[in-house]
């Protein structure tokens, strides 16, 4: 990408008219980067503007000012001579300001949300030949954003029009906020009424909450929730704006998805954040709580190295963890454990003391479907992507138009397939048949 080359031709001249104050001293900064030069204003009030060269001794200068009581800026004195000295060029620092960068990047941060800080800097660099900082790059970016779609903290004032538009738009939905005492925004939560009649009528009980961070300026949570399509593929289900992930957070957001779910026995998902798990316990139980393989495996990568097991046992001791998992039944999984035991009996005590019921299969007392991952929160949080640095409202906005094209194409690719499941689980299904070929059953 290259960024517009907005000083190209730039110039000032004498009796040079700009439409407003702002336009003015924006050019001039453009001019001054093109030229690599740093100014000052001497007299900086609207009806009359004195520049000079920061330079001592250098004569450039330039003066302006309104005409009458309009804010139309005419250009009166202008010496664009230089005289610097070779030291001069050499410390000259450019003046980078967020607004004016922000301003030259805002049609592209329009048509490229994803346009990165890291990228920005790099274009940057290249077509003004200035050092810019990856903060510097941030704020620009943040700025172009704003003025885009105005103040993040405004955005929260449209919250609740945006709650009332999309449960009349679309029938069923749950779009529910809640204020602080002094009428601060605290938390949303959001469900569409499509997503919502899918997952109940179509897809197996099993959903995926997680939680990532938001990139823009809110810098706050996105806790989100998810199951599974007749492909295995991603189905979000809902989403909550909160400030962290915290006790009070994570309840709110479960009594949500109570609302939405009811009393059906659903397996949840999660990873072990202590707040989540607690307000499983008190909203679902906790007994349909299935913890990701992932977390415990790196929770017991440490014990381990704590332990001083390391290189080969510590592979060792993970493959043990992972047939303790993954045993079909009962007697599968005592034979591993003791397996473990006899290895080493400070990993075997490890498995007794988390809790293993949550994440061992044979254990587990509902079905799961064999996930012992939370891979569709990841894909979700990855699915995502740019969204996660928009302002509240625009997340809102751009949330549904992606959602009901996400889910348009997956009717359009599932309405091909001749079977009720998918071609990801259809080609499960034959691999299983060709496998078992040739089994009995024995008692
Ligand atoms: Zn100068």
């Amino acid at each position: 990408m290259t960024l517009p080359r907005v000083v190209d031709g730039l110039q000032f001249e004498e009796g040079q008219i700009f439409e407003s104050p702002d336009d003015f001293k924006q050019a001039l900064a453009w001019f001054a980067m093109a030229n690599k030069f740093t100014f000052e204003f001497l007299n900086n009030s609207r009806s009359y503007y004195r520049i000079v060269c920061t330079v001592e001794e250098c004569k450039w200068k330039l003066t302006a000012g309104c005409e009458g009581n309009s804010d139309l800026v005419r250009v009166k004195k202008f010496n664009n001579v230089h005289c610097h000295t070779a030291q001069d060029v050499a410390n000259y620092k450019p003046t980078v300001r967020s607004k004016y960068i922000g301003k030259m990047i805002k049609e592209k941060i329009a048509e490229t949300p994803g346009y990165l800080p890291v990228q920005i800097r790099k274009d940057f660099e290249a077509s003004m030949s200035v050092h810019m900082s990856y903060h510097q790059a941030w704020c620009a970016k943040e700025w172009a954003k704003s003025s885009i779609t105005g103040e993040p903290k405004d955005s929260f004032k449209f919250v609740p029009w945006m709650c009332n538009r999309l449960i009349d738009c679309i029938p069923g939905t749950r779009a529910n906020y809640i204020l602080s005492d002094d009428g601060r925004f605290k938390q949303l939560f959001v469900a569409y009424g499509c997503s919502i009649t899918g997952f109940m009528t179509a897809c197996r009980p099993i959903l995926f909450i997680d939680a990532c961070h938001l990139t823009g300026h809110y810098r706050g949570v996105l806790m989100s929730v998810c199951g599974l399509d007749a492909n295995n593929g991603l189905y979000p289900l809902a989403y909550s704006f909160a400030s962290t992930e915290n006790d009070e957070n994570w309840l709110w957001f479960l009594q949500e998805l109570k609302h939405i779910i009811g009393d059906r026995t659903i397996v949840l998902m999660t990873d072990r954040n202590h707040s989540l798990l607690l307000g499983i316990i008190q909203i679902f139980g906790g007994e349909c709580n299935a913890w990701c393989l992932r977390h415990l495996k790196e929770n017991f990568s440490r014990f381990m190295v704590r332990k001083g097991i390391k290189n080969k046992r510590r592979e060792t001791g993970l493959k043990m963890l992972n047939d303790i998992a993954y045993a079909r039944d009962s007697r599968m999984y005592y034979h591993y454990l003791v397996m473990m035991h006899n290895f080493n009996p400070q990993l075997a005590d490890w498995v007794k003391d988390n809790d293993s019921r949550h994440w061992a299969n044979a254990l587990f007392p509902l079905k799961r479907w064999d996930w012992m991952y939370s891979n569709p929160s990841e894909s979700f949080n990855s699915w995502i992507g740019p969204l996660r640095e928009c302002n509240i409202f625009q997340f809102m906005k751009d949330h549904v138009l992606k959602l009901t094209s996400f889910l348009m194409k997956k009717k359009v690719t599932l309405e091909k397939s001749k079977t009720p499941v998918g071609p990801r689980i259809e080609e499960k299904i034959r691999d299983n048949q060709e496998r078992s070929t040739g089994c009995g059953y024995k008692n």
